[in-house]
């Protein structure tokens, strides 16, 4: 079919032109004398987008799930205990890693719509008077339910326990895209990775780990090798790394940091929720639901979208790709077949938010959905034209 597939889930996400043409090239020594001018600017920058100013960034050639492994093994021993809620197919998995590499997991289970169970963690944390947990685990943006959650309400809620457990956040989904303050919130040890916010392929997971969460490596006894943060500071410190890097990733990292950098975070989240708010717009005005069960819940980077009882959101995800030439996110695990998933991160603008929804509009109809052929693409249209138009003027002035 002629025409670009339309590529509308939650990641990977589009990869702009400027970061694509970045990774063509050739092949680089990895041992040149010039690459540290190239490597200690990166890692100084890529610092920015996490909004840290003392914790280390660490690139490892892996997705997210890689990255989640580095932050358990470098800062805690078998038998640690954690908490984590789970609410998603995100923070399932996260979980079931805790378990499968031997920590003893204390998973509060929250129904799939809702966030992070803030004041169930606050009591949980005042009561563990003699400091068992060893570390929080926060997903920041359950991608599965398109649920955010309250990041700064955990730390205070540890804050007001004194609990000196590590505070690790998952914000694979979120980073670049929606808020995120790695000083600030105290975050010891922030979760990303290259397809997603950052608009690359997947390969890299992307990490920032604070002074404490370096320190407690020391007595860290979990089984490392690969991800052992140790290998890389003693190499990253002089812009090297400690087996062969992903030089044509560390290419595309750059240009893709200097397309958030340049447009400004702050700009960045405005036009995620700006785009996400029309999304939202269409969603009701189609009469449907979002899985998020509260408006304080509302992700920006992806929106999970019921479909009425008796539809099947899997054999519409599969019409959309086959008749219209489109990936719309599926429904994982306990939400399959209830959801469909409409990705609205990374390199998106407003047209392309409307193709989106048109094709779901077409979608649906083909498979009787009651919705009304434009209301959503409508009510969005009218939307986008109201918020572009002021925060265009702004950007003017
Ligand atoms: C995508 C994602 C991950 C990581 O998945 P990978 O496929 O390993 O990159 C982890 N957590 C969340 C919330 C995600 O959205």
């Amino acid at each position: 079919m002629p025409g670009q597939r339309g590529l509308f889930i939650p990641g990977p996400t589009n990869v702009p032109q400027a970061v694509r043409l970045a990774m063509d090239i050739s092949m680089e020594d990895q041992r040149a004398p010039d690459l540290p001018s190239f490597t200690l600017p990166l890692f100084a920058d890529v610092k920015k987008v996490f909004k840290t100013d003392t914790a280390q960034v660490f690139l490892f050639p892996a997705s997210g799930t890689g990255g989640w492994e580095a932050a358990m093994t470098n800062t805690l021993s078998p038998g640690d205990k954690v908490l984590i809620a789970r609410f998603g197919q995100f923070s399932l998995l996260w979980a079931d890693m805790c378990t499968r590499m031997g920590l003893e997991v204390d998973v509060v289970d929250v129904p799939w719509g809702e966030g992070v169970p803030v004041e169930i963690f606050a009591e949980k944390l005042k009561a563990d008077k003699a400091h068992a947990y060893k570390a929080v685990l926060v997903t920041h943006n359950e991608t599965a339910t398109g649920v955010t959650s309250d990041v700064a309400g955990v730390r205070k809620a540890m804050d007001d326990a004194h609990h000196p457990a590590l505070l690790f956040v998952d914000a694979v989904s979120s980073l670049a895209s929606i808020d995120f303050h790695m000083d600030e919130w105290k975050v010891d040890i922030c979760v990303s990775g290259s397809q997603k916010g950052f608009m690359m392929p997947a390969g890299l997971a992307i990490l920032a780990v604070s002074e404490k969460a370096l320190a407690a490596r020391k007595a860290a006894g979990m089984r490392r090798c690969y991800f052992d943060f140790e290998d890389m500071m003693k190499t990253n410190k002089d812009g090297f790394f400690p087996y062969t890097p992903p030089l044509h990733m560390l290419r595309a990292l750059r240009a893709a940091t200097d397309l958030l950098l340049s447009e400004g975070l702050e700009n960045v989240f405005a036009r995620h929720h700006r785009l996400a708010e029309g999304v939202r717009q269409a969603v009701s005005a189609w009469g449907l639901r979002l899985c998020a069960a509260a408006p304080k819940w509302h992700s920006d980077t992806v929106s999970a979208i019921l479909l009425p009882e008796g539809f099947d959101s899997a054999a519409l995800v599969r019409h959309a790709y086959t008749k219209y030439h489109m990936s719309l996110g599926m429904g994982l695990n306990k939400v399959a077949g209830k959801v469909f998933r409409i990705g609205h991160l990374g390199d998106l603008n407003e047209i392309m938010c409307l193709q989106a929804l048109a094709g779901a509009e077409m979608a649906m109809r083909d498979l009787g959905v009651p919705v009304t052929a434009g209301s959503g693409v409508g009510a969005a249209i009218e939307y986008y034209r109201g918020a572009t138009a002021s925060s265009a003027l702004k950007n003017a002035a």
